[in-house]
């Protein structure tokens, strides 16, 4: 076999890394193939080492114009024939690389998937010998996935176009059920080998941080924890990403932003300094960030929760791709929840599809409130089971801080939700259960329950916080919709009846009228 050989010589590696061999040599041997691995877990190579196996010429539909020029040129430095046609190519040089790609001069062909909606493109590919489709990124295709691209529907037609068919490679790190049934189903894939990685990332360090004061967080970090070095802090907004960036300049740090509504010439030069060492700070909005193989991001700081863990394990991911420790956390507000459900609510979609992004979100929230290990609950959503309770190196398994039983309180509320016949959101059975004249209140009669005002002296913010505890902990549902309520589950039996007792951190349930001043 040829390929240990060609992946020293071309790669300069003498082992491949977990799953590579397995998708690698299916590839060559003609096998379509699914290859799950998580961000970093070097998907590249399981294309471009069979395409210099493969006798015809290797395609690649990837969304990331912008890692494709990365690409090729490393590609080329190896001594590998390779190109892209993209629309930053002026007339003159796409015809050029046409005529090239015509003359086979090529074993690899970058393209985004809207290339396949040019005639003159797809009678190209079928004039000549395809060997591979590898499809990037190919989560893309899937709605329920974070990031749907209608063009990456053209694709089964166009692999139906060619004759004979290609082999097929999809490749993703997105690994939920619904996400990677789809991906199968719509590519066509004919009995691919399967590949999934595990999702682990042991040098990474989950937390979730709950603060008035985000920005003296991340100047802490910057100075204290990791000074001098890379960090990207992710917000929701572009607005925040714009504040947040000022904030810190006008404090004397390095920093730049990026995000959809600046010029690609900036954009691209804020992304080049980052990636150079020029510019150890970025501030972006999620459009920042795919694709970017810098190895030595110390912290990723998400300013705003993200919207669903998956979106959030990739923008985490960034960080400690050299391996070494990197810390990757939220800074959470109740106020950010609110924001996302607005967000999802504008959007104009399916009924079916806004229930799956609250469910979504919901995870996240849960994610937020939980005292569990952080990185099992990561891990569970992926579907990989954790061989440990706690890994000892997650913001919860690392915080030593006193729990406390509040099993009384618990009972409390949830009696309240029921009293409430389980049709009311988090803000009314905080009004009830602090005794508030509010006009609902009064109107709906809930000053005649028993636990109105039954927790008066607590704060708005520590009542919501034990709140959200007893939805992570299983005791209390919120619903997927627009306007959500609260509803019991059947564990809450076993806590109002006295069998079952709940535990909670001190630290976090004396939090005063948290003074949120996120945006
Ligand atoms: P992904 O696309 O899955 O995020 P990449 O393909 O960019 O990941 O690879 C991630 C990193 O791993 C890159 O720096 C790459 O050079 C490195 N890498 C890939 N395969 C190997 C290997 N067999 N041995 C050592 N390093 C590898
Ligand atoms: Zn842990």
């Amino acid at each position: 076999m040829t390929l240990k050989k060609n992946l020293s010589q071309y790669f300069g590696y003498d082992t491949f890394k977990e799953g590579q061999e397995k998708i690698i040599t299916a590839v060559v041997n003609g096998q379509d193939v699914l290859g799950i691995m998580p961000t970093g877990g070097g998907k590249s190579l399981c294309y471009q080492l069979p395409a210099i196996e493969l006798p015809g010429i290797t395609l690649v539909i990837s969304p990331l114009i912008s890692l494709m020029k990365d690409q090729v040129d490393a590609l080329v430095e190896m001594g590998i024939p390779a190109t892209f046609l993209n629309s930053s190519l002026d007339e003159v040089s796409y015809q050029k690389r046409l005529t090239e790609i015509r003359a086979n001069r090529y074993k690899l062909l970058y393209i985004a998937p809207e290339r396949l909606c040019v005639p003159a493109f797809v009678e190209l590919m079928r004039a000549l010998s395809v060997s591979l489709v590898a499809v990037d990124e190919a989560h893309c295709i899937s709605q329920w996935g974070h990031d749907f691209r209608p063009h990456y529907r053209e694709i089964p037609g166009f692999i139906g176009s060619l004759a004979p068919r290609p082999v097929v490679a999809a490749y993703t790190a997105t690994a939920t059920t619904l996400v990677i049934q789809e991906i199968k189903e719509l590519l066509a894939l004919q009995d691919p080998v399967e590949s999934i990685i595990g999702f682990d990332r042991p040098n990474l360090l989950y937390q979730v941080v709950k603060t008035g004061d985000k920005l003296g967080y991340i100047t802490d970090t910057i100075t204290r924890i990791f000074p001098g070095q890379a960090g990207i802090i992710y917000c929701a907004t572009r607005k925040t990403v714009e504040s947040v960036t000022a904030r810190l300049i006008g404090l004397g740090f390095s920093a730049a932003a990026y995000h959809g509504g600046m010029s690609p010439e900036e954009r691209e030069r804020n992304q080049q300094d980052f990636i150079n060492d020029q510019l150890p700070i970025m501030v972006a909005t999620n459009a920042f960030g795919m694709g970017i193989n810098k190895p030595d991001v110390r912290f990723i700081i998400h300013y705003n929760m993200p919207q669903n863990m998956e979106a959030y394990y990739q923008e985490a991911g960034r960080g400690g791709r050299d391996g070494e420790p990197s810390h990757c956390t939220i800074l959470y507000s109740p106020a950010d929840i609110v924001k996302q459900k607005q967000l999802i609510g504008l959007n104009q979609t399916s009924p079916e599809r806004q229930t799956l992004l609250f469910e979504n979100l919901q995870y996240l929230v849960d994610y937020c409130h939980t005292n569990d290990c952080l990185r099992k609950s990561i891990l569970h959503y992926f579907g990989e089971a954790a061989d440990y309770e706690r890994c000892g190196n997650c913001g919860n398994c690392l915080d030593q801080s006193e729990m406390v039983d509040i099993t009384r309180d618990a009972q409390k509320i949830l009696s309240c939700v029921y009293r409430m016949k389980n049709r009311f959101g988090l803000n009314m059975v905080i009004a009830v259960l602090r005794g508030s004249k509010n006009k609902k209140v009064l109107e709906l009669g809930f000053d005649q329950l028993s636990t109105y005002g039954l927790m008066g002296e607590q704060s708005a913010e520590s009542l919501r916080e034990m709140i959200m505890t007893l939805v992570a902990k299983g005791y209390l549902v919120v619903t997927a919709d627009e306007y959500p309520v609260l509803k019991l589950t059947p564990a809450a039996g076993r806590v109002l009846k006295g069998h079952e007792t709940v535990f909670h951190k001190k630290h976090l349930l004396n939090l005063t009228a948290a003074k949120t001043r996120s945006s």
